[in-house]
């Protein structure tokens, strides 16, 4: 079974393998931007940002130089914003200690800022030919199909046998197109909800297929609920300009600008609860005026209702007792600085009401 499964898997890639980018080299630098900005983002929105990223940063010693600034704002509205710091300090760390050379070994690629596993893996099996298998959600979903396995996602069980099942089935020398065939058809044929199993090319090897279990596998776990937050934001202006205020370096959203606020605490109203957080954050006291946008937002594990208002200062000069820093900025350069998909949108709202508070 083993051989057969892996020569009808290639052969079908061979000839639907969709054309991405990233495929048209084997560029260690490009396989690692593409790796890290593929994990837990889909295809169709990394292309675009792929293709910016490397004009921007063609090469590791050009991101390595780069200000974090330049490379949080190349990497905003992707998410999971530390993968860009991460890359940018590896950069930094593969310049310094590796002259510039992306290691080949899986021991020395993990021990890079931000290469776990299944990075390192990726880049070892599709750069440097190296024999190992690269398990991600989609490689997951079709062995847990193709074997019929039923340990539910998130179970140490179901990664190990998705491994070793996987692992004894790799055709030596052929770890790159055999991880990204089985990619691609967890992608495009075996897709979460209704399977194409008519046109899968291993259909007649599915365990899972031949039992009518194909939607039941992977196994899912249980869902928590996901917490819901209310929140507020202060655009406090001074002679026609904006205070921000940059992130701490860890943490949800680190190195990230924002116009400062925080969650209400219970019973709280959006006035006080703003010009408590301000006074916190800030030592200053606002004066809250008109509102300018509700705005929701899904981060990993909760979610988020924001509310934020323009405001003026009404005692104390603000100071960053929080942040790393905070910055009074024309409202016309907010586009420069990196920020979180909700402070984006009100950036923009205020560029399109065009307006300048006192
Ligand atoms: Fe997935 Fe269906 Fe192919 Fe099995 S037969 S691997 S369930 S697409």
């Amino acid at each position: 079974m083993a051989g057969a499964f892996a020569r009808q898997l290639l052969d079908w890639y061979q000839k639907n393998a969709r054309n991405l980018p990233w495929r048209e080299t084997k560029d260690p630098y490009a396989i690692l931007v593409s790796e890290i900005m593929l994990q837990q983002t889909r295809v169709d929105t990394v292309v675009p940002y792929y293709q910016h990223w490397m004009e921007l940063f063609p090469t590791i010693t050009s991101l390595a130089i780069a200000t974090e600034d330049e490379v949080l704002r190349a990497w905003e509205g992707l998410g999971y914003y530390s993968r860009a710091r991460n890359l940018h300090k590896a950069a930094r760390e593969i310049v310094q200690k590796y002259a510039g050379v992306i290691p080949g070994n899986l021991a020395e690629l993990q021990k890079l800022p931000g290469v776990g596993l299944y990075t390192a893996a990726a880049v070892a099996a599709i750069v440097y030919g190296a024999d190992v298998v690269v398990v991600d959600a989609n490689v997951r979903r079709v062995a847990a199909r193709l074997f019929n396995i039923d340990d539910p996602v998130g179970s140490p069980t179901l990664e190990e046998q998705v491994h070793q099942t996987m692992q004894v089935n790799l055709p030596k020398g052929e770890a790159g197109d055999f991880n990204q065939a089985l990619m691609e058809l967890g992608a495009c044929v075996c897709v979460p909800h209704k399977p194409a199993c008519t046109v899968c090319p291993i259909q007649s090897f599915c365990m899972a297929y031949k039992e009518g279990k194909q939607e039941e596998r992977p196994v899912k776990k249980i869902k928590k609920e996901i917490p819901h937050y209310e929140v507020t934001a202060a655009v406090i202006w001074q002679q026609g300009r904006v205070l921000l205020a940059k992130r701490p370096a860890s943490g949800l959203l680190a190195g990230m600008w924002e116009f400062p606020g925080g969650k209400l605490q219970m019973g709280e109203s959006y006035v006080h609860g703003l010009m408590r957080e301000i006074q916190e954050e800030l030592g200053a006291i606002i004066e809250v005026g008109e509102r300018i946008g509700i705005y929701h937002h899904s981060y990993t594990h909760y979610k988020v209702t924001l509310y934020a208002f323009h405001c003026t200062l009404n005692g104390g000069q603000p100071e960053a007792l929080e942040a790393q820093e905070i910055r009074w900025v024309e409202s016309e350069t907010l586009q420069q600085y990196p920020m979180g998909k909700i402070d984006r949108m009100i950036s923009q709202d205020i560029l399109k009401l065009g307006r300048k508070m006192p």
